[in-house]
Parts: C-alpha cells; structure tokens; sequence
C-alpha cells in the first residue's frame, strides 16, 4: 500500500476495527487494489468517499431466542449489515454457521458491495446471518430458529429496501420458513427475499446460478486468456454444497472430469470423476457426510481433512467452501501442478497471498466478486420477476445469467489490461466494481 490517502483510511479502519480479522483482510485486499484508480480521482479524497465506503451504512445485531425440542431456551447473535445502498436497494445472503461474526459478516457485506455493481443489475450491498449451527438439528428446531431469527429482522428489510438470500447454512428450505414468517407478520406478498421455492415467487435457475455462473466465467476467461475450454480438462471442486454441487454439474456438462470434493471434515478423490448424483443423493437428499461416497463407489477413497484436495494434480481448481481455504502453500503446489484456471465460487476462499501468486504465475484467476456473481445476479432477476408479477423459463432467465456473466468477465479482464495486466484480474474487478459505487455515492450528495 503505498498512496497516502489510501494508506490513512486502512490505517484508521485497522485502528476501530482491531479484532476483525477476516474483514481487514477484504478491506486491505480492495484498498490496495484501487489505488491506480484512486490516483487518478482526487475527487475522491476531497469528498472523503473512501472513508465512507469501508463504513458501512447501518450495521444492526440482535439477540435471537428459540426454543430446541427439549423445550429448553437458546440464545443465538443475529445480524445485518446494510453496507452500501448509492446504486440500488442492500442485497446479499444470510449465513447460518457459528463461526459467523461481526467480521465475517462485514467481510462478506463490503465484498458484496463491489459485487453487486459488477452485475450491472442496480443492487446495493448487505450481508447478514447468525452464528447458529443448523448441523444435527431437527426440521422443527430449523424452523423454530429461522422465524425467531426474522421476528426480529423484518423490521430492518424490504423489497425497496434490503433483501437477503442465502449463504452457507441457508437454503431453500430456510429461506422458506423466514419468508413465510415474514408474510405472517407483514401480511405481503413481496419479495424480499431471493432464492424462494419455485412455488412461492422464486426463480428458476436460482438454485444453480452461483456454481453455472462460476463456469460461465471461466469457460469465458480460458477462451480469452488462453484460448482453451473446460473440455477434457481434470477439474477439483472444493466443498459439497449449494455452490459446488452446480459448479460440478455445468464442469461435467461442459467437457470436464471432475475427480474431487470436499467437506469440512475431509475430501473424496474418484479419479475416474465424480458420480454427481450420488453426492446429490448424500448433500440435499439426506444432509449426510462427504465420506458416505466411498461405501457405494469402490474407485474413490476418503481423506480426512479438506485442504488436502489441493494436492490432487489438476487443470481447474474451483474453491467453493468457505473464506481462507486456499493459502499461498496450496497455490504453490497447484501451480507446479500445473493448473490453468483458478476460479472461486466461495467468497474469498484463496488468501490474498495465493491470489497474487496465481496472477505472478499466469494462471486464470476468476476472483471471487466477479466469478461467483451469478448467485446474487440471478437473484437479481428474481426481484425483476416478483415485482412485474411473472415467471420467466428456465432456458430464459439461464441465458440472461450467461450473459450477464460473459459480461462480467469482459468488464474485468478489460478493467485489468488497461492497468497494464490483463492477469491482474482482482484488481481489474475491484476497481470496476468499484467505478460505479464511487460515481453514484458522489452523485448523491453526503450522507
Ligand atoms: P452451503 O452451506 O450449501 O455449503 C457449504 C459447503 O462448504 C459445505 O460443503 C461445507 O461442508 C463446506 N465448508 C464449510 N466450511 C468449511 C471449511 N471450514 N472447510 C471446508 N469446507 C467447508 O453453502 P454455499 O454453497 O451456499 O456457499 C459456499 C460458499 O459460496 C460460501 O463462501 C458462500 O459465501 C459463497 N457464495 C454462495 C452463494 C450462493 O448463492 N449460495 C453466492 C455467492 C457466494 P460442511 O457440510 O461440512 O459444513
């Protein structure tokens, strides 16, 4: 980091925001990356809006209480942060998971800000979520917690306003009990959340948006940048969830093997590629453990620990679990390993180190804001469908995400070669996200 002004305002935001690790971390990463921009904008210092970017808009934390099947009381942390709302209403996902704090949710919320934009859909950024476990509890317990979680949360939220979606831990099954605790309370029918059961107001394609997006980015990038496909190409997908398992699908789908997953506990390798539909059956069928793969196919074996999966030699490595599970060593092997294309369906999975190696080494580097946009893009659509009353088709709504995320990669790749490297692709996407949210907060006015 070496421009001043840039400097003081990461300076200061490291000064308030001491203990938050993981949202210190995005905010140096975007800080340090917008630099050359910054430069050229002295409007920008003058109007302060790069102090007023890392502050988000509203930040609200709540107590949730809920009674488990025991009948006894639980007390869970909700939050929202409403980060940045200059081009459209706060959206992003809500995330169920203990690890969840203050941090995570800030990280997530400033990261979304930048996402949206990219879009080109007029979405502002929020993020949200709870650090309670949905593993091991039951239907009614889920359902218990969820619509005390939004007992407290519709107040804050809106379809004008703020409209959360899933995230890790939060699915369709989620999503349904806090919309349906929200009509309840409101007594509307609107959406204010994405992600929705096709028959209460969701959109098709919206459950497979993030993991087809993140291959139709790539898929563009490896034609651009090195002129190749997904076809015949050995591809490791991390994680087992909503992200990965449609990752996965569109890989195969598109010429791919894709020989390995994970969970949090461990990762399955099955050179001979993975049998989607079994990991379908395990994950969304039953919820069960990624290592239940092994006891129906004998070509794959189990290994305990999820960051080993970056050992396997491959083509394409998609990270699609969760924030830091990527770190300089594992770029380092992967890249002797020779892969080509590194693209990431989780939110800031790779630390900011193995990013800048992947961009030094050449490699396709499809930075989390820019390859994993097609989940809050498509929820983006979503809220077009609810507002104007329809239903578009499948093929409809899976052509306007291409496009959009086609889209994406150009504004990024063109961003990064005008900078100079057409392989600085964080930068490229931070600073053309980042172009339209300074333009519009400058526009209105301050606040
Ligand atoms: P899910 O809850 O559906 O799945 C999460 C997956 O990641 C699970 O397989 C989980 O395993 C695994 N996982 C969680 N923590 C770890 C860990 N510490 N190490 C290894 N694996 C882990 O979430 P999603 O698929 O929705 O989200 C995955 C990522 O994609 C997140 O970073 C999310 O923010 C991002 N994302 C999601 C979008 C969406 O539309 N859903 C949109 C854009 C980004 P286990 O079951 O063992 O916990």
């Amino acid at each position: 980091m070496q421009t001043p002004y840039v400097k003081r305002v990461y300076e200061d935001l490291q000064r308030k925001n001491a203990n938050e690790k993981e949202f210190l971390q995005a905010a140096y990463e975007i800080l340090e990356s917008l630099e050359p921009y910054v430069k050229k904008h002295p409007e920008l210092e003058k109007n302060k809006i790069l102090e007023r970017f890392v502050e988000p808009e509203r930040f609200v934390q709540f107590r949730v209480a809920w009674i488990d099947d025991k009948g006894e009381v639980q007390v869970n942390r909700g939050y929202r942060v409403q980060y940045n709302s200059s081009i459209g209403p706060y959206k992003g996902g809500l995330r169920f998971h203990p690890s969840v704090n203050a941090s995570i949710i800030k990280f997530l919320g400033l990261e979304q800000v930048l996402k949206n934009s990219l879009t080109s859909l007029p979405m502002g950024g929020g993020k949200g979520g709870s650090d309670f476990d949905p593993k091991g509890k039951s239907d009614h317990e889920i359902m218990s917690f969820c619509q005390a979680f939004m007992t407290e949360l519709y107040r804050h939220i809106g379809e004008d306003t703020d409209v959360p979606a899933g995230d890790i831990g939060v699915g369709a099954r989620e999503v349904g009990y806090l919309y349906g605790q929200y009509k309840r309370i409101q007594n509307k029918t609107v959406g204010v959340l994405t992600g929705k059961g096709i028959p209460f107001g969701g959109s098709l394609v919206r459950k497979e948006a993030t993991g087809f997006g993140l291959c139709y980015f790539t898929e563009e990038a490896l034609k651009v940048m090195k002129e190749d496909s997904f076809k015949k190409k050995t591809v490791l997908v991390s994680g087992s969830g909503n992200v990965a398992i449609y990752a996965c699908k569109k890989a195969i789908e598109l010429g791919a093997t894709v020989v390995a997953m994970s969970d949090s506990n461990g990762y399955i390798y099955d050179k001979t590629g993975i049998k989607l539909e079994l990991i379908q059956e395990i994950k969304e069928g039953r919820r069960g453990r990624i290592q239940e793969y092994i006891e129906k196919v004998p070509t794959a074996s189990y290994h305990e620990g999820a960051k080993g999966i970056w050992q396997i030699p491959c083509d394409i490595a998609l990270p699609c679990a969760t924030q830091n599970e990527l770190d300089l060593e594992d770029a380092k092997v992967l890249v002797q390993n020779g892969v080509i294309a590194v693209c990431e369906g989780a939110n800031m999975p790779s630390t900011l180190e193995a990013a800048k190696y992947f961009i030094e080494h050449k490699v396709v580097y499809g930075p989390a804001k820019a390859a994993n946009a097609g989940g809050v893009a498509t929820s983006g659509l979503e809220m077009c469908q609810n507002s104007a009353r329809l239903s578009w088709s499948f093929e409809e709504v899976d052509a306007k995400l291409k496009k959009i995320m086609v889209q994406i990669f150009h504004n990024t790749y063109h961003t990064a070669k005008s900078l100079g490297n057409s392989f600085d692709t964080l930068t490229g996407a931070n600073i053309a996200g980042f172009d339209k949210v300074a333009k519009a907060m400058l526009a209105l006015g301050v606040y």
